[in-house]
């Protein structure tokens, strides 16, 4: 079966559907409303994420073809979708009682091709379809069998769980490359950045699509804590047969926290081997640490480089932008609607890491539910949130960014004060104005006051003129991004 080969078959979201034969006017049209109601019912982020690469072929019988680039994605919409789909196509009374979903693939000139014939949805499952996760924690590992050795992975952590941003965008690109790979692409992954950034969640998302493309391939998943006590284990019981073994017979290693090895020079030094081991075997390894491996410390100058030889990604301190799509993501996968209001909010004042945003939404969240109340405010934020509110209020004061601002630009203090107008000043002044707006509690006219006496009206007119040019504007983001981070750490 072949797609109208007009290029069309991209579900680029553009609507532009073109079909043989008659009805398909109805068809089409019947289409936009099933994915306008996908869209609100589950939001932008699975929109872009998923149903977007759902694109409409035919109808058959009382059937509707439907089709995506890959069996994953086919897998995924058909146990998550896959039962809405169906109630949707059925409430457009055309006389559909199923979906099918079709797999092709894009052509290099940008035709598509069919390239099997999938069978209808059955019942939907309302399982991810992933293999049983591994054993809970607590359980005493024993050697030789590679699944009781796993730390278990959460199954929130995947990639349709983490959200995409300038910070994370590469690391995230650098995982999906090797979890998808069926060569290994490069060797080690090397995933690195600041507690609470991804590191974790993109390693057990890796786990998860390995498994779930290939569910013999063996995957082993250590905490550093987890490798250490085995490794101890085995040389008490003087048993380091079994223990190299067991890492032998894994296709996949993957070891979290390696900066805990400093000083361990023991544990390292049968890190190296075992890693030499797997990567003759042609074997993946990926690790995580908080730093990038020429900053180890206390790790052995040969393992640093075995380390830094494959790819070396970073998960950088998040952006303001990163965090609202994380909170938006967030309240789209818990079924709440939070007001813009209150996620720009958060997404501003909690600037540590993605760990704590997390905290702050699920606390919110809870409040909510107790209260019995459907109005999520910045007021309920600000008293539910309190202590990590000011946790993450690192006290910057207006004299603070008024230095920085000026250093920044290379402009005197005199002049940022001054009423000149000329740009090469004005903008510096209004970026200053702006970030004592976001990074401090103090109100328009009391920005205005250190402002060499201004009107708040020109405080505000400042800080808007600033969001604005932000979005479009990425040098003076940057500035922004690096004065923000300079102020708060
Ligand atoms: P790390 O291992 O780097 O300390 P984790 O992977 O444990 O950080 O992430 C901390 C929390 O933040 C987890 O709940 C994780 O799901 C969440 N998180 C981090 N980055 C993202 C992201 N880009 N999208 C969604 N959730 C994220
Ligand atoms: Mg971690």
């Amino acid at each position: 079966m072949t797609l109208s080969g007009n290029g069309n078959g991209n579900g680029n979201g553009s609507g532009g559907f073109s079909y043989p034969g008659e009805g398909s006017n109805a068809l089409e049209r019947a289409w936009v409303r099933v994915r306008t109601h996908l869209r609100n019912e589950y939001g932008d982020a699975a929109f872009k994420n998923w149903l977007r690469s759902l694109t409409l072929l035919r109808s058959s019988g009382d059937k509707v073809v439907l089709a995506v680039t890959s069996k994953f994605w086919r897998d995924w919409i058909a146990a998550h979708y896959g039962d809405r789909l169906v109630q949707l196509w059925k409430n457009e009374n055309m006389g559909f009682n199923g979906v099918e979903i079709m797999i092709h693939a894009e052509s290099r000139d940008g035709r598509a091709r069919s390239e099997a014939a999938e069978p209808p949805l059955r019942e939907p499952q309302d399982e991810v379809p992933l293999p049983a996760p591994a054993p809970v924690n607590g359980e005493e590992p024993r050697l030789g069998d590679v699944q009781n050795l796993c730390t278990p992975l959460d199954p929130r952590f995947t990639f349709e769980t983490f959200v995409i941003g300038k910070p994370n965008e590469f690391a995230h690109a650098a995982s999906l490359r090797v979890a998808e790979a069926d060569e290994i692409p490069f060797n080690p992954l090397f995933l690195y950045g600041g507690v609470g950034l991804g590191k974790t969640h993109l390693m057990h998302a890796i786990a998860w699509r390995m498994r779930m493309r290939a569910p013999t391939r063996r995957v082993m998943f250590l905490s550093s804590e987890t490798f250490m006590t085995l490794f101890v284990k085995a040389v008490r019981f003087k048993d380091m047969h079994a223990f190299k073994d067991q890492f032998r017979a894994v296709d996949v290693l993957m070891i979290d926290d390696v900066q805990f090895f400093a000083e361990k020079s023991a544990t390292q030094e049968e890190l190296f081997h075992t890693f030499n081991t797997l990567a003759d075997l042609r074997r993946q390894v990926i690790i995580s640490a908080d730093k990038p491996p020429v900053d180890l410390q206390g790790i052995e100058e040969r393992l640093k480089s075995r380390l830094g030889s494959g790819v070396v990604a970073q998960l950088n301190p998040t952006n303001y932008e990163l965090r609202l799509s994380i909170l938006q993501a967030k309240a789209e996968q818990k079924g709440v609607s939070i007001p813009p209001k209150v996620t720009e909010f958060l997404a501003h004042k909690i600037t540590s890491n993605v760990r704590e945003l997390d905290g702050a939404m699920t606390r919110l969240l809870a409040h909510a539910t107790l209260l019995n109340t459907r109005e999520i405010s910045i007021d309920m934020a600000q008293e539910v949130l309190a202590d990590l509110l000011r946790a993450n209020d690192r006290h910057v004061t207006i004299d603070d960014i008024q230095k920085r601002v000026c250093e920044h630009y290379n402009i005197k203090m005199a002049d940022l004060l001054s009423p000149r107008r000329a740009r090469a000043v004005a903008r510096p002044r209004q970026v200053a104005m702006y970030l004592a707006k976001q990074l401090t509690t103090r109100s328009l006219p009391e920005i205005g006051r250190k402002f060499g006496g201004r009107d708040h009206t020109t405080i505000m007119h400042g800080v808007r003129k600033i969001e604005e040019l932000r979005g479009g504007d990425p040098s003076l983001n940057e500035d922004i991004e690096i004065l923000t981070r300079s102020l708060t750490r």
